[in-house]
């Protein structure tokens, strides 16, 4: 696991098995609050082990920014902790993420030891503040790769913890491309210091401009993309063509997984389009007046 300290009193986390998947830790004298788990319990355990041995303090809080299984279920290993993050979450991790850890057990002993722990502070819209030591937490919503996704802004130091609404390579199909993009905007006119993305690395404040403006054109060719396939006779061969390099991102992004994510971005778009037409032509048809 990477570990670097961002400012005074942040620091983050990289998975080197998982994703490259992120974490923060923010604290004060007394406490601390950690943004995400790490996917596996190994190096959850890991980063607790540095909190509270390192840096010498407790967590008190865990700010989940979505409930995907990545980012959560490490929450059980902070039996103390209160877990904050959007209604949805809350619903999502409940309906979803309980049955998808009864299967990854199945698959996994290492899953095993997990359990899943839904958030007890939960909010829907507009901002959320939490004060630890010096430092104010704006925690706010920002949907698009899931429709629970929120950020967290350390204001002081104008470091946000994104999320995955912020990665190397933008992934949308558990989520929506026009929300994903209004975030993306959102986060480019916020004036940070650092973007700390869900997965990859911290992006500084002289590559935040190129980041975003890759990300924008990267969801505006795969929607394109995704139109053009509903009109080919062979959309999958056509999707199949289009590799995410054609798309202005690198395959080696994401430990190598860009490739399949975009693929899976496709694939998402592409029936997600055909869908979109075919309530269209139905509503067409109806709407024909009779003669
Ligand atoms: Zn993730």
């Amino acid at each position: 696991m990477h570990r670097e300290r961002v400012s005074e009193n942040v620091y983050w986390f990289q998975s080197e098995v998982y994703a490259q998947v992120t974490a923060g830790v923010v604290l004060g004298p007394q406490w601390a609050v950690v943004i995400d788990t790490l996917a596996l319990p190994d190096e959850t355990l890991a980063m607790r082990d540095y909190v509270e041995h390192e840096l010498g303090v407790q967590v008190h809080y865990i700010i989940n920014t979505h409930y995907h299984a990545d980012h959560t279920w490490g929450n059980c290993f902070f039996p103390g902790a209160t877990i904050i993050a959007h209604s949805l979450c809350r619903e999502l991790l409940k309906e979803r993420g309980i049955p998808a850890l009864e299967n990854a057990r199945k698959q996994n002993q290492t899953f095993r030891q997990v359990k899943i722990v839904l958030p007890q502070f939960t909010f829907r819209a507009g901002t959320f503040n939490l004060r630890v030591g010096k430092k104010n937490l704006s925690i706010m919503t920002a949907p698009g790769h899931s429709p629970d996704g929120i950020a967290v802004l350390v204001e002081e130091d104008r470091v946000l913890f994104a999320g995955d609404s912020f990665m190397p390579l933008p992934y949308v199909v558990d989520g929506n491309t026009e929300d994903i993009t209004t975030s993306i905007k959102k986060i480019g006119r916020m004036g940070l210091e650092n973007i700390i993305q869900g997965h990859g690395d911290i992006i500084l404040r002289g590559e935040i401009e190129s980041a975003v403006r890759e990300n924008l054109n990267y969801l505006t060719n795969i929607r394109k993309l995704a139109r053009m396939a509903v009109r080919r006779r062979a959309p999958h061969d056509f999707l199949d063509e289009n590799h995410v390099e054609a798309s202005g991102k690198s395959r080696v992004y994401l430990g190598g997984l860009a490739e399949e994510l975009h693929r899976r971005n496709l694939r998402s778009l592409y029936l997600e389009e055909k869908e979109a037409r075919l309530a269209a032509k139905e509503k067409e048809k109806n709407n024909l007046p009779n003669s």
